[in-house]
């Protein structure tokens, strides 16, 4: 079926992260012979893999839209707090399904859709956080739950009789099994845990963002990509400084670097690169050295001679290899 045969069969975004329950809801719509298009958001945060395979295993369309500055604003200041890190889940949802519902109304469709299930998560998925998305969304009751929507008022698609109430679900609570049934009976093999897939969920990722948010600020994107590579510390004098621990760390490392950084290499044996950001004191560029020796596959060796980048100028140093208990509390 394509487009054209379906113009006047209501027509639909849904929010498709590409977990199982963002799969069925779309299955749900589908199954009603609606027209479904996915939305997956993107942010140095969140892997939009699985939503693009998702997409392809319902036969959908998938739009790509970048928050980015969406999703830094709301962990700047989310109005509805944190999870149980960094995560501004109910700030998240209602900002996303705003997005998509500006798509809608863009784009004449009739309804926003999400995967969400009365009651799976305590916090975010409860009667009243899910009114404080709808409210937050602002859709006008354009929002569509299919997979509770059975235990929620109806929506406007559903009193207009674009959407079949009937043929919607009443899903509740944390078990799985009634999707796991659900996957079987409409086919889908390909979905991820329903665990992961968000770095604000995770407590160490969340520490080092909140480390640039309380020192450099969350303004600076390049700053929250390089959270992604390497180990991260704050020297003394003030100074971040990143250690790549792998050649793809490395890489990226060399490939994020600006004129006003500091990189730092080791010369005579294999090593890491290191990056400071925006530069550093002596005595901070001084520490980055000898780390980067002790990093360094230094042997029995007394020095290990390290290059120290800065703009277009280069030197060379040798330096001991400093010792991991002396650097290892400056780690974030
Ligand atoms: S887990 Fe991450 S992507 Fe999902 S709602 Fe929360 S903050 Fe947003």
């Amino acid at each position: 079926m394509d487009e054209s045969e379906v113009k006047r069969i209501g027509r639909g975004y849904a929010l498709l992260s590409g977990g199982l329950d963002s799969q069925l809801a779309i299955c749900v719509l589908k199954e009603q012979g609606l027209w479904i298009e996915g939305v997956v958001f993107a942010s140095p945060f969140f892997k939009i893999d699985a939503a693009k395979k998702a997409a392809e295993q319902l036969r959908i369309p998938l739009h790509i839209v970048d928050f980015t500055s969406d999703i830094l604003e709301l962990i700047e200041k989310p109005r509805h707090g944190f999870g149980s890190a960094m995560n501004p889940c109910i700030d998240c949802h209602g900002r996303m399904i705003r997005r998509a519902g500006e798509m809608m109304r863009a784009n004449g469709f009739d309804f926003v859709a999400t995967g969400e299930v009365l009651n799976q998560r305590p916090m975010s998925q409860n009667r009243l956080s899910l009114g404080i998305v709808a409210k937050d969304a602002d859709l006008g009751g354009r929002l569509l739950r299919p997979l509770c929507a059975q235990l929620l008022d109806p929506t406007l698609p559903e009193q207009e009789g674009i959407v079949d109430r009937a043929r919607l679900l009443g899903l509740n609570g944390r078990g799985r099994k009634p999707q796991m049934e659900l996957a079987t009976k409409y086919g889908l093999v390909e979905y991820p845990s329903p665990a992961g897939g968000c770095l604000l969920t995770e407590k160490g990722f969340s520490r080092r963002l909140a480390d640039v948010k309380e020192h450099e600020g969350l303004g600076n994107v390049r700053l929250i990509n390089l959270l992604l590579h390497g180990r991260h510390f704050r020297l003394p004098g003030g100074a971040k400084c990143v250690a790549g621990r792998d050649a793809k760390d490395n890489l990226a490392l060399k490939s994020y670097r600006q004129p006003d950084d500091v990189m730092i290499h080791t010369v005579n044996v294999p090593g890491p690169t290191l990056l400071i950001p925006g530069g550093a004191s002596q005595e901070d560029i001084a520490l980055a050295c000898g780390m980067c020796a002790q990093y360094g596959d230094h042997g029995e060796r007394e020095t290990v001679i390290v290059r120290v980048v800065c703009g277009d100028s280069a030197i060379e140093r040798a330096v001991p290899p400093i010792p991991k208990d002396q650097f290892s509390r400056y780690l974030i």
